[in-house]
C-alpha cells in the first residue's frame, strides 16, 4: 500500500562512526526515503558538506515541506550552544558549532543531540521503551556507545558527558581501550565489535579446521560480519566466539541493571546482527550476577528500529524542536 505523503516532514539525520544515513520522515514516524553515504571525511567541512548532501537528497525526494532537521551526532554536545564539544570517533568534529553551520548550510532550524541518545528517544517514543520511563540504552558497533532514560527523561548529566556505558570496566586488566579513552578493560575494550573482530581472529587461529578457521584460511577478512553470518550457519566455533562477547555484554548488564534498575536494557548497533546469539548468553550472565529484585523483571532485548534507531530519533528531535518541547 502505498503511504500518502503528508504534507510537512522532517529530515533525520544519524552520523555514525561508519555510515552517514537520512530518512525524510512524518509526524507519525514514517520513513518516505532514505539516503545514505560514508560518514568518514578528512576535514570538518567536508563531513557537514557530506551532510548537507545526503540532506539535500532526501528534502528533494519528498514533495512534503521539510520544517526542520534533526542530526544525531557521535559526540559530546553542548545542548544550550548546539557546539559539538568532544567526540572520540569522529574527532573532526570537535569544537563545530554543528546546529548553526547546518542551519546555515540548510536554511532551517536544525536540532542536535548525541546519537545513542536520539537512538533512545526514537525507542522511548515508539519502540522498545514505549511507555517505559526507566531504560538504558546499548549500541554495540565499532565501539559500545550508551543512553539513560531515568524518570522519563534523558539522563545527561552536569555537563552533558553522561551515558558513557561503554567505558564501564568488566576487567580490570583487560586490554586497552579505543580512541581517546586511557582506561584499560572498558565494555568497549571487551564486547565491542572491534573486540568481537580480534576474538574471532583468535579463534580462528586456535581452530584451523573449523568454518572460521577455514574461512580466514582461504583469505577472508575475519569480521564480526563474518563470524555472524557463520555462527547463523550453525558454525560452532564462531557460536562460542558470539557467547563469549554476549557473556561480556551480560557482565556489564548486570552492573547497569543494579545501578539503576531499569525496566529495559536495549540492545543495538551493528553487532546485534547476532541477535539471540548474542542476547541469550548476556542475558543468562546478567541473571547469574545482578541483585534482586531489579534482575527479576527487567528485560534484556534489541531495538525495535535496529539500524534506524538514531536516523528516527534525530528526527523525533526535529519534531519535538519544532513542537517547543
Ligand atoms: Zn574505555
Amino acid at each position: 500500500m502505498l503511504v500518502q505523503m503528508p504534507s510537512e516532514c522532517v529530515i533525520g539525520v544519524d552520523l555514525g562512526g561508519t555510515k552517514l544515513l537520512a530518512g525524510a520522515v512524518d509526524a507519525d514516524l514514517r520513513v518516505h526515503h532514505r539516503a545514505m553515504r560514508p560518514a568518514q571525511a578528512p576535514a570538518q567541512g567536508a563531513v557537514l558538506a557530506r551532510v548537507e548532501e545526503v540532506v539535500r537528497e532526501a528534502m528533494d525526494a519528498v514533495e512534503a515541506e521539510v520544517a526542520a532537521v534533526g542530526l544525531g551526532i557521535p559526540c559530546l554536545i553542548d545542548l544550550r550552544t548546539g557546539v559539538a564539544v568532544s567526540s572520540p570517533n569522529l574527532g573532526v568534529l570537535a569544537g563545530a558549532p554543528v546546529r548553526d553551520l547546518m542551519a546555515e548550510r540548510l536554511g532551517v532550524p536544525v536540532y542536535v543531540d548525541n546519537d545513542a541518545n536520539a537512538a533512545l528517544l526514537a525507542e522511548a517514543r515508539a519502540g522498545a521503551a514505549r511507555g517505559v520511563s526507566d531504560a538504558v540504552l546499548l549500541t554495540v558497533g565499532t565501539g559500545v556507545g550508551g543512553a539513560l532514560l531515568l524518570d522519563g527523561r534523558l539522563y545527561r548529566g552536569s555537563q552533558g558527558a553522561a551515558g558513557e556505558l561503554g567505558h564501564m570496566v568488566i576487567e580490570a586488566d583487560g586490554p586497552r581501550c579505543q580512541g581517546a579513552c586511557p582506561n584499560h578493560g572498558c565494555l568497549e575494550a571487551m564486547a565491542s565489535g572491534t573486540a568481537l573482530a580480534r576474538e574471532a581472529r583468535a579463534a580462528a587461529t586456535a581452530e584451523p579446521d573449523s568454518a572460521l578457521g577455514l574461512a580466514a584460511a582461504a583469505g577472508r577478512e575475519v569480521t564480526g560480519a563474518l563470524v555472524t553470518d557463520l555462527a547463523h550457519d550453525g558454525d560452532a566455533v564462531s557460536i562460542a566466539v558470539l557467547e563469549l562477547i554476549g557473556t561480556r555484554l551480560g557482565v556489564g548488564i548486570a552492573s547497569l541493571v543494579n545501578i539503576f534498575n531499569p525496566e529495559v536494557v536495549i540492545v543495538g548497533g551493528g553487532v546485534m546482527a547476532a541477535g539471540e546469539l548474542l542476547l541469550e548468553p548476556a542475558r543468562r550472565e546478567m541473571a547469574l550476577r545482578a541483585l534482586p529484585p531489579s534482575r527479576d523483571r527487567v528485560k534484556v532485548v534489541a531495538t525495535r528500529f535496529g539500524a534506524e534507531s538514531g536516523m528516527l530519533g534525530a528526527a523525533v528531535l526535529a519534531l519535538d524542536g519544532l513542537a517547543g518541547a
